[in-house]
């Protein structure tokens, strides 16, 4: 029996709650009702942060001046470069309180704070890759169809998009969406997770700070019913953006439906990595505890699956689990932290069952499997479960913790059948020397992304997106300020027209 975890208090927790407030056509408002959200901090225990907690007469206010600013307003107007000096401010801003943000994500979200610090770097990347393609976005014209005509195809920006976003990378994943969105010449209306809102409303002062025109973006706290819902609902809003669970994108996309909004969803993933004999296997051993524990599994894209190959198998394995061993898990504050806490303690319940569903199945706890015992907060021993198969839930749904699910395979047929044997298709890993291996699996896998010989790498040149039930549409990479664009053809004629309708 291990010691129980020590976790410190940090000066914020002497200190009272920060309170943030909506951020609404330019100005900080409260909600009407006055109600507001308390953000508890799931790692220390204390509460972190008070957000006004925004209904239905905030969304139509938001709506109201998104709406108002695209229509009058001069950000859809101004020239591509004056937007993108304002996209280059913000990251500026945004690296200047990286420390700041990334305590506030770490906090509300549990995450350990080296890996938040690489979140937001992360993000300053992507909002000055953002800005380079705003001044790069362009239309098509057709000068091949006769002498008399000239076909123009504009892209323009195809007006208020709403925004949702989940918990577990609170500043990475507007920052995927946002930049692109305000690059096109956008206005947005934003609704972080209720459970981590801070750091989108810093955001939020960093945009206007570097001179975004008021109504641009509007920032709402709030639950998805309340908010989230007539948010994509409303008559006023073209596209939404949404990332979140495969259930309610699917709730979120019949509403859509319902006045054919475009939608882009990224939601949730089944990632499995393929070992075969032939890799370096001390370097597959190491991604295989990085995908399954990074983010404490809390990650769409987690290679919550282990399919290797039945010859190396237990050596493999063990080899994983002596890496795990080592894996530090405790105060999301300190340096040294690999896997902080869960984000909630709902949360950690709902993983704990899918660990004791497993039992009950017929697979074995290789390692972990436990709450730990803390003074404060609620952590999980990162998990191994071995002689899982492919009917079992743990093999098919997102679990969404640290918890690596081990299946195997002799052939390479079987290991794709069991890579592909999910309804989500969000990314995979294969691991060999071969090339022929490599490129058997990435082809035949139905994921949006495969690493091949390493894992959970990403670019904003790269897009990211999904297959199957992980979502539709891509975000980042050079087309993804392209998503936030209608595309209008005009035809140009020249001198007098001949070939009269009726004569
Ligand atoms: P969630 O679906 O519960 O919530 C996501 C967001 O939707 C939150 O802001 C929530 O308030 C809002 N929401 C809830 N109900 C709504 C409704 N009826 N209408 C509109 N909005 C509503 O997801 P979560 O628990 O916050 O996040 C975890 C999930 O997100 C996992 O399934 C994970 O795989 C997925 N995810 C996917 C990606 C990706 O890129 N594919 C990235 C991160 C997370």
């Amino acid at each position: 029996m291990n010691a129980p975890l020590k976790i410190a208090m940090p000066a914020e927790a002497a200190a009272a709650p920060k309170a943030y407030r909506l951020l609404i056509d330019g100005k900080h408002v409260d909600a009407r009702d006055g109600r507001t959200i308390a953000r508890n901090s799931p790692g220390h225990g204390f509460t972190v942060s008070h957000y006004a907690q925004a209904g239905a007469a905030e969304v139509e206010a938001a709506v109201q001046a998104a709406h108002k600013a695209f229509e009058t307003g001069r950000w859809p107007r101004m020239k591509a470069a004056e937007r993108a000096a304002i996209l280059l401010k913000a990251a500026d801003l945004i690296e200047g309180r990286l420390e700041e943000i990334a305590r506030l994500d770490t906090l509300e979200s549990g995450k350990p704070i080296a890996q938040a610090r690489g979140e937001i770097g992360g993000a300053v990347d992507i909002w000055r890759y953002a800005a380079s393609l705003a001044r790069t976005l362009h239309g098509e014209s057709y000068a091949n169809l006769g002498d008399a005509m000239l076909g123009v195809v504009l892209r323009e920006p195809i007006g208020v998009v709403s925004i949702i976003t989940p918990w577990n990378f609170p500043f990475l994943i507007v920052s995927q969406k946002l930049p692109f969105a305000l690059a096109a010449g956008c206005t947005a209306v934003v609704k972080p997770s209720e459970m981590t809102s801070a750091s989108t409303f810093v955001l939020g002062d960093i945009l206007m700070q570097a001179g975004l025109p008021p109504g641009v973006v509007n920032i709402l706290a709030g639950f998805g019913a309340d908010v989230g819902a007539p948010m994509v609902s409303h008559p006023l809003v073209e596209m939404v953006s949404f990332t979140g669970s495969t259930r309610v994108g699917k709730m979120t996309m019949a509403s859509a439906a319902q006045s054919l909004k475009k939608v882009s969803m990224e939601l949730g993933g089944k990632n499995g990595q393929v070992v075969f004999p032939d890799a370096d296997l001390e370097a597959a051993a190491d991604a295989a505890v990085f995908g399954g524990f990074f983010n404490a599994g809390e990650c769409c894209n987690a290679g919550s699956r282990l399919i290797v190959h039945e010859a190396i198998a237990d050596d493999f394995l063990s080899a994983v689990k002596a890496l795990t061993a080592r894996v530090t898990v405790g105060d999301p504050l300190d340096d040294q932290t690999k896997v902080g806490a869960m984000i909630s303690s709902d949360h950690l319940k709902k993983v704990a069952g899918y660990v004791s569903a497993a039992e009950g199945d017929g697979s074995q706890v290789y390692s972990g499997g436990k709450q730990l015992a803390s003074n404060v907060g609620q952590y999980l021993d990162p998990t191994i479960i071995r002689d899982v198969t492919e009917e079992m839930a743990i093999a098919r749904e997102e679990v969404f913790g640290p918890v690596l699910s081990v299946l195997t395979f002799e052939s390479i047929e079987k290991a794709l059948h069991i890579a592909n044997d999910t309804p989500y298709g969000l990314a995979a890993g294969v691991w060999s020397a071969s090339i022929d291996t490599c490129m058997s699996v990435a082809r035949g896998v139905r994921s949006g992304t495969v690493w091949v010989n390493t894992f959970m790498e990403g670019y904003p040149e790269l897009p990211f997106g999904d297959y199957k039930q992980s979502g539709l549409g891509r975000e980042l990479g050079k087309r993804a300020v392209e998503d936030y664009t209608e595309e209008k053809t005009i035809q140009f004629h020249r001198g007098q027209r001949t070939g009269w309708w009726v004569g």
